[in-house]
């Protein structure tokens, strides 16, 4: 997968080196390019931003210099064989970003981010890009970032780990919370390691009896519980039939 990411703020996206991301770049699974929004400005402050169209306080994104940012990253991806490109546009206004969201996200060949400064960018290069290519536009969560780069981590994470070769064991996402299948409306419950005490505590027995059906369920009753203690909204919107369905799964 290829991904570009256009900022004002290059440096922010530092942490795309390391970790799950960044050994996904060493090893050629992501093709990751961050470009300086301000290389696209014409004056000699770089100016990337105009008071708002009806006035109001706070500043508006400059749809110049976005524009001529997309079309030249979209030209120079096509030039090295990219295709099939998706913007993708944090905004608190956009729709939430949920693990249904990654894993649409991480069928795609391209994505190009538009993370956002000030109060966002002008609407008419959504409406402009719209026309051409998929555009999503994604909240991590009902509250309010100074700029859109923390989402543009938090997606590009959350959709490097779905890509085949990205995990090490494929199989270690299907058990996560919302994973699609038995996972979909549940939280992970409890998980332990050893050593099998710690602080006088000691980890459910159940989990040393070496009985995958007994431990499947305890699993799967802690992962209720733990849905109904955190996020009862899950569990209200949960087909009852599909519990029955997971219990056969599990
Ligand atoms: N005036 C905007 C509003 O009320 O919807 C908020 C703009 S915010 C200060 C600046 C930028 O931060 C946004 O354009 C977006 O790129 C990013 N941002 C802030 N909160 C976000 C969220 N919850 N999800 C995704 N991006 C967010």
């Amino acid at each position: 997968m290829r991904i570009d990411v256009v900022t004002i703020f290059p440096e922010y996206l530092e942490p795309l080196n390391v970790s799950l991301v960044g050994k996904a770049r060493a090893s050629g699974l992501l093709d990751v390019h961050v470009h300086d929004l301000r290389t696209w400005a014409h004056d000699r402050h770089h100016t990337v931003d105009d008071t708002p169209y009806g006035g109001g306080p706070g500043m508006v994104m400059m749809p110049g210099p976005w524009g001529e940012a997309l079309d030249q990253t979209l030209a120079d991806g096509y030039e090295a064989g990219a295709r099939r490109p998706a913007l993708v546009v944090p905004t608190p206004s956009g729709r939430p970003f949920t693990q249904e969201t990654a894993a649409a996200l991480a069928e795609a060949d391209w994505l190009i981010f538009c993370p956002a400064r000030y109060e966002g960018i002008d609407a008419r290069v959504t409406a402009e890009y719209a026309t051409r290519m998929p555009v999503h536009e994604v909240s991590i969560g009902d509250y309010v970032l100074a700029g859109g780069e923390a989402a543009v981590l938090v997606v590009t994470e959350a959709v490097a780990r779905l890509l085949p070769g990205v995990l090490g064991n494929a199989q270690s996402h299907a058990d996560d919370s919302f994973a699609p299948g038995a996972m979909a409306d549940l939280l992970e419950g409890p998980v332990f390691t050893k050593p099998p005490t710690w602080r006088g505590q000691g980890i459910p027995d159940v989990l040393l009896s070496g009985h995958h059906g007994r431990i499947a369920r305890w699993r799967r009753d802690e992962a209720i519980s733990r849905t109904a203690a955190n996020r009862p909204d899950l569990l209200r919107r949960a087909d009852p039939a599909a519990f029955n369905r997971k219990d056969r799964e599990m």
